[in-house]
């Protein structure tokens, strides 16, 4: 399979990527701190390294310009500002740990659980608010945990949704995955599943014709797609879409607001409207996580208030995800919207819109 070996000719060392561009001093400096750090872990045994290591697929190189600022070089090649910590910044910002319920399986919405089905990736992104869990050593989930996690959701009939992330379950070749599906679908006929995947940009060689069929095949299943940036939709990505809508897979997107790399209305605009000619709703844009060392792609809150703002005067309700933010310490998801209500007075509700005019609707 053309993906498989995709994935075993990763970007994973300065020197490999040396030979696609020329590192900035700040991304230079990064391999060097970290060679230096990671030499006394690698004694340590079976623990994930605290350093959150640099993996890049070609493809997803192949569509970063040479540019020190171009918007997909920045999120997958890592520069020294991430070994910064802020003291506000958490390992696990969500706090997932304390809703984990099983091993793998985290339960914090009543009526969704989440299950973290291998912690490897196609590209390690910088800004990985997971980056305590993603590429670790830890692998796919084992049949004894699967087991498990299946046993629970029989137990948990309040659960609705589960939604398959990790780490990236695409990463996984399609027997396993389907047997995946196959074993959660047989404790919870009806469950309705949702993978979670940055695939159709990372490696969109992955969505085989067989993968799209498969998926297509087990529903209800909605994909859930990672992208922040227009330059990533190439014809590649593009026909991966195509491949798994077509195959009866609807399709979502997460972004992550970014600074430097998408906050901006023009290029949310642009990626927004791509999307959903692609036949990809836009779902959520995310405020960044207070993950370690990310910092410097955080853009604030009032700015993205501010494009979003912008942003509903220019795009309708389909191509317009919601805003929103994962509260720190597992406080879960929280809509983040300007308020277009002003006010009330005389048993009216004031209301402006995004051109800033004023409109009254009466309260009862
Ligand atoms: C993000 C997340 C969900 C899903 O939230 P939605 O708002 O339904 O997309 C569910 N469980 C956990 C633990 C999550 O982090």
């Amino acid at each position: 399979m053309l993906w498989r070996l995709e994935l075993r000719r990763r970007i994973k060392t300065r020197a490999a990527l040396e030979k696609h561009l020329k590192l900035s001093p700040a991304e230079s400096r990064w391999f060097e701190e970290t060679e230096k750090a990671e030499k006394p872990e690698k004694a340590a045994d079976g623990k994930a390294a605290p350093v959150f290591g640099f993996l890049v697929t070609p493809y997803f190189l192949s569509r970063a310009g040479k540019e020190k600022n171009d918007p997909v070089r920045v999120q997958c090649v890592p520069d020294s500002r991430e070994l910064a910590r802020g003291p506000e910044e958490l390992r696990d910002p969500l706090g997932d740990a304390a809703y984990t319920k099983v091993p793998r399986l985290v339960h914090r919405c009543r009526d969704r659980a989440l299950l973290l089905v291998t912690d490897e990736c196609a590209v390690n992104c910088r800004y990985c608010f997971r980056r305590h869990y993603a590429g670790g050593r830890r692998g796919p989930i084992r049949g004894s945990e699967l087991k498990n996690a299946a046993a629970y959701l029989k137990a948990h009939h309040e659960v609705h949704e589960l939604i398959l992330s990790g780490g990236d379950p695409l990463t996984l070749d399609d027997e396993r995955l389907f047997s995946l599906i196959d074993i959660l679908r047989e404790a919870r006929p009806g469950l309705l599943l949702r993978l979670s995947t940055r695939i159709a940009s990372a490696l969109p060689s992955r969505v085989t014709r067989r993968l799209a069929q498969g998926l297509g095949l087990r529903q209800p299943l909605w994909g859930v797609i990672h992208i922040n940036h227009p330059k990533e939709l190439g014809p590649e990505c593009t026909e991966a879409l195509r491949r798994l809508v077509s195959a009866g897979v609807p399709l979502v997107s997460q972004t992550v607001l970014l600074r430097g790399v998408n906050d901006s209305e023009a290029v949310l605009e642009e990626l927004f409207r791509a999307l959903a000619r692609r036949r990809v709703k836009p779902y959520y844009l995310f405020q960044a996580d207070l993950a370690e060392g990310t910092g410097h792609f955080r853009a604030p809150l009032a700015r993205g208030l501010e494009i979003m703002k912008g942003l509903r005067g220019r795009l309708s309700a389909l191509a317009l995800p919601e805003y929103a933010l994962d509260l720190p310490g597992g406080g879960g998801k929280t809509p983040l919207s300007p308020s277009y209500i002003k006010g009330e007075e005389e048993g009216f509700v004031i209301f402006e819109n995004s051109e800033g005019k004023e409109y009254r609707y009466p309260k009862e």
